[in-house]
């Protein structure tokens, strides 16, 4: 072996120990990882930090729902293909499954939450208790918060229009619309201010008390949140995110070109993900293959169409990915 060839390894030795950890510490600071809780449920977390988007895994069962058991899911129980829970009525108390959010749910820095019906915030009191996290929401989601005493230093109340600089992300709050549920009849302008309410809440008290979306800025990547399947058109424009989490349930057909001045407007995302498309009715590991069939599938044809670009990823109940 000749000095020369000595040297170079010895080089390339040395710049490993000099930048290899370097490199990989950037890569993977680069990371965000994403799990789904179904219905418009997320935990996006990077190296600093750890959201929660409308974190609602109580999936109360109310009205009739559906038996069948999805045999494929990882998340599958082993022993029954019957949801013999309680059945809720929307006049009972809401209940957290305390059990089973602190199975999945470990630590958060901050919950957004994009309105204040019971599939969006009714498991924010016990996560924000129990976890710390600060909450931003609308002016009705915080009055809310306050009714079962979480502290005002960890509450944000915003209307949309803002925008946040924290310390390892930023956020523009985005006023938004709710989806037109009802074949276009819904229509709610109930909100609630501090004291208007009291703990705990039966279900049909969590209003949605307006809507909101959230622009998030992570170090390396700009999410946009979704929680309806609606929005305003003109609060989108010029914003960009690489990555979209977009409202696919059934009632975006109400709506005029949906997908196609979703995906436009937002500029093409790079990213797609589905969101709010499960029935969160039953618990995890049951049968999701309608909203599969019938809201995502649709939904990437169109995307095919409209931004052949674009990648689309069908989330599963609670199983993390990593977009980097
Ligand atoms: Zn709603």
């Amino acid at each position: 072996m000749t000095n020369k060839v000595i040297s170079i390894q010895a080089l390339i030795f040395f710049l490993f120990l000099t930048f290899g950890k370097e490199v990989y510490a950037q890569s993977d600071k680069e990371n965000l990882t994403f799990k789904y809780f179904g219905a418009a449920g997320w935990q996006i977390s990077d190296k600093n930090t750890t959201v929660l988007i409308d974190p609602y895994l109580s999936r109360l069962k109310l009205g009739e729902t559906s038996i069948k058991l999805n045999p494929n899911s990882s998340s599958a129980p082993s022993t029954s293909s019957i949801d013999n829970r309680k059945n809720y009525k929307r006049t009972d108390y809401f209940q957290s499954d305390t059990t089973l959010i602190n199975k999945n749910i470990s630590k958060a820095d901050f919950i957004f939450v994009h309105h204040s019906h019971f599939d969006h915030l009714s498991d924010v009191p016990y996560i924000a208790k129990m976890t710390g996290a600060k909450v931003i929401g609308t002016e009705t989601t915080i009055s809310i918060l306050k009714a079962y005493g979480i502290e005002e230093d960890n509450l944000y109340t915003v209307r949309g229009g803002e925008d946040y600089q924290f310390e390892n992300f930023s956020v523009r709050v985005l006023p938004s619309i709710h989806s037109a549920l009802g074949d276009k009849h819904y229509f709610n302008s109930e909100i609630y201010k501090e004291g208007d309410i009291e703990a705990p809440l039966q279900i049909k008290q969590f209003i949605e008390g307006t809507s909101l979306m959230f622009l998030i800025r992570f170090k390396s990547h700009k999410v946009l949140t979704m929680g309806s399947m609606n929005f305003v058109e003109r609060e989108l424009e010029g914003i960009k995110p690489d990555i979209l989490l977009a409202g696919v349930n059934m009632s975006r057909f109400n709506m005029y070109k949906y997908d196609e001045r979703l995906i436009r407007v937002t500029n093409f995302p790079k990213i797609i993900i589905p969101t709010h498309w499960d029935n969160f009715r039953v618990p995890y590991g049951f049968d999701q293959s309608f909203g599969i069939e019938k809201k995502i599938k649709p939904f990437i044809e169109k995307v095919k169409e409209i931004s052949p670009n674009s990648k689309v990823i069908i989330p599963e109940h609670l199983k993390s990915f990593k977009i980097n």
